[in-house]
């Protein structure tokens, strides 16, 4: 972590502690000291579940047409078992995951955390993992951000489960340009050949739970998963925090959400 960041970050955990009754997102007064957000915050919460896509997740916009296996994963099954996430990219979550990745704040990862935690919880607990993966971050970002905040998110889940992380072993080794504006077929070629492992034979056999933010078009997944599998990993499921877009909705946050697209920023 750079100084200058670390500072920042202490300045605002010093800032939380002083004034804890603060919705972190907007920061507004908290009606209850121990509310996580502030009530129309919290309302625009869209936590995800059926129906979707077995594989990948996506979310159906019509409520009774059950799972079902999406275009994209129908086309070409992706290296991963399956993909969840929290919720839905959007309203004060999409808000949050802006803030933590660029103005530091340390309440707000705590509570995103929850979030990430409570997804596992209810889609992952009946698994067993043997490596909790952070989608890592090039080493030029790293410096320029401080952190990586995949690991951010990632660590309460794995203390609280006593699950191994590892952000060492996948590395980004492309420093690619930012997911947003791009097709989902570019932003599969952006991607492609970016990861690597450093010790490919501590993944062999591993059952593996990959860890990030936001899943767009699930193509920084996919490559991460991809360098997984050809190390031989045993499973790959993915956990992000949001997901973005409802499948067949008319203006899909890929191409219009200025927000949305950091998929891998
Ligand atoms: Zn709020
Ligand atoms: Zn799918």
């Amino acid at each position: 972590m750079s100084d200058t960041n670390f500072f920042r970050r202490l300045l605002a955990s010093l800032a939380a502690s002083v004034y804890p009754g603060l919705c972190p997102l907007c920061q507004t007064p908290l009606e209850k000291a121990d509310a996580r957000f502030c009530a129309p915050c919290e309302a625009s919460l869209i936590p995800l579940g059926p129906p979707r896509c077995p594989k990948c997740g996506e979310p159906f916009v019509a409520p009774d047409t059950g799972d079902h296996l999406c275009g994209n994963c129908s086309r070409r099954k992706p290296p991963f078992a399956r993909a969840r996430a929290y919720g839905l990219y959007q309203g004060a979550l999409a808000e949050g995951i802006k803030r933590l990745k660029f103005s530091n704040h340390f309440a707000l990862d705590r509570r995103l955390a929850v979030l990430l935690e409570q997804a596992f919880i209810a889609e992952m607990s009946g698994a067993a993992y043997d490596l909790i993966i952070p989608v890592p971050l090039h080493r030029k970002r790293l410096r320029q951000r401080g952190f990586n905040q995949a690991i951010l998110i990632a660590l309460p889940l794995t203390r609280h489960h006593h699950l191994r992380l590892d952000h060492h072993n996948l590395v980004r080794v492309r420093d690619t340009p930012p997911q947003y504006g791009l097709s989902r077929r570019q932003r599969e070629q952006n991607v492609k050949g970016a990861f690597s492992l450093q010790a490919p034979k501590a993944i062999a056999g591993r059952r593996v739970l990959l860890v990030d933010d936001i899943l767009t078009t699930g193509a920084t997944a996919r490559e991460c998963a991809r360098t997984l599998r050809r190390a031989k990993a045993a499973n790959i499921d993915v956990l992000t925090l949001a997901r973005a877009g409802m499948a067949r909705a008319p203006t899909g946050p890929e191409e219009s959400d200025p927000g949305a697209g950091e998929e891998e920023a």
